[in-house]
């Protein structure tokens, strides 16, 4: 069997949920690719890898490794692969690793968008269960500065026609995203905006300076300033105590990037949570501003 060029592997971004996942690449890089806090794909030119490509990967992961529980499919959006080819990918996938009991991907909402019901029926069908969406934010006007492409109403529309089809979804909001400026409205719009689509998932992650994006080059102009240990706990806070849920949320604020580690299921856990930042806020006074410059 032919060893496939696998130098495009070295740079692969995936969720910390599919860490023991194999990471199947079908496309490189992002197709929007212009969100102003977002380094991964900068540079890169986003494309589709040809099929014939990919069923070599496959054939030489299967070669590799015994039993594939997860399979997670990168890039940025993988789910922008055109549905027939998309299909045709999964349909091998299945063939190959029949063992695999999950297969998920990043949608961006410019893939969700482009989908009819349909087609992402179909795609779900086929194999992909789980979908992971940067919503970042329930507001307008942080989804328009961060250059996210969509209206808080759309995005949170082609999140429940995910979920209407079945799809699992995890969406991840970013605190801090404003720097210092007030951060109420975005709290209460991202509250008001998970009640609304339920997902299943819920994260939350803090905003981390990285070079190469917009956000940075504002930062270096003195444009930006970085919000405070403490607004960004009280952030989370507003957050939480706007999220009226009926549907169990997993709700996690445990990423690398997070000052504080919070866990719970949502509704039942909301007033833990809070009680939890309250904790932490009484405990510590985060005077020094901490951002992690990559
Ligand atoms: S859609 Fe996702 S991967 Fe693409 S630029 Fe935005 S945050 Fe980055």
């Amino acid at each position: 069997m032919l060893v496939p060029d696998l130098t495009s592997y070295s740079n692969l971004y995936r969720p910390p949920s599919e860490a023991f996942s194999l990471i199947l690449q079908i496309t490189i890089g992002c197709s929007h690719n212009k969100c102003s806090f977002c380094s991964m794909y900068k540079g890169v030119q986003f494309h589709i890898k040809p099929f014939e490509q990919i069923k070599a990967e496959i054939d030489y992961f299967r070669s590799r490794a015994k039993y594939v529980n997860r399979i997670f499919l990168a890039d940025g959006d993988a789910l922008i692969v055109p549905t027939e080819k998309l299909i045709e990918i999964l349909k091998y996938i299945k063939n190959i690793f029949p063992e695999c009991e999950r297969i998920s991907t990043y949608a961006s909402p410019k893939s969700l968008e482009l989908k009819s019901e349909d087609e992402l029926k179909k795609i779900k069908d086929n194999g992909i269960s789980l979908l992971y969406i940067g919503a970042e934010s329930g507001s307008d006007e942080v989804l328009k500065n961060i250059n996210k492409g969509v209206t808080s109403k759309e995005l949170g529309d082609l999140i429940l026609k995910a979920k209407k089809v079945g799809f699992k979804t995890s969406v991840t909001f970013i605190v801090g995203i404003l720097g210092e400026k007030d951060f109420r409205e975005h709290a209460v719009a991202t509250g008001n905006f998970i009640s609304r689509c339920e997902p299943d998932y819920v994260g939350i992650l803090s905003l981390m300076l990285e070079e190469n994006t917009t956000i940075y080059q504002e930062w270096l102009k003195g444009n930006f300033k970085e919000a405070d240990g403490i607004d960004i706990l009280k952030e989370i806070k507003l957050i939480i105590e706007n999220i009226n849920v009926t549907s169990n949320i997993i709700f996690r604020s445990n990423h690398a990037s997070n000052y504080i580690n919070l866990k719970g299921n949502l509704p039942e856990d909301k007033k833990r949570l809070i009680q939890e930042i309250d904790i932490s806020l009484n405990k510590h006074s985060l005077k020094e501003k901490k951002y992690r410059l990559l």
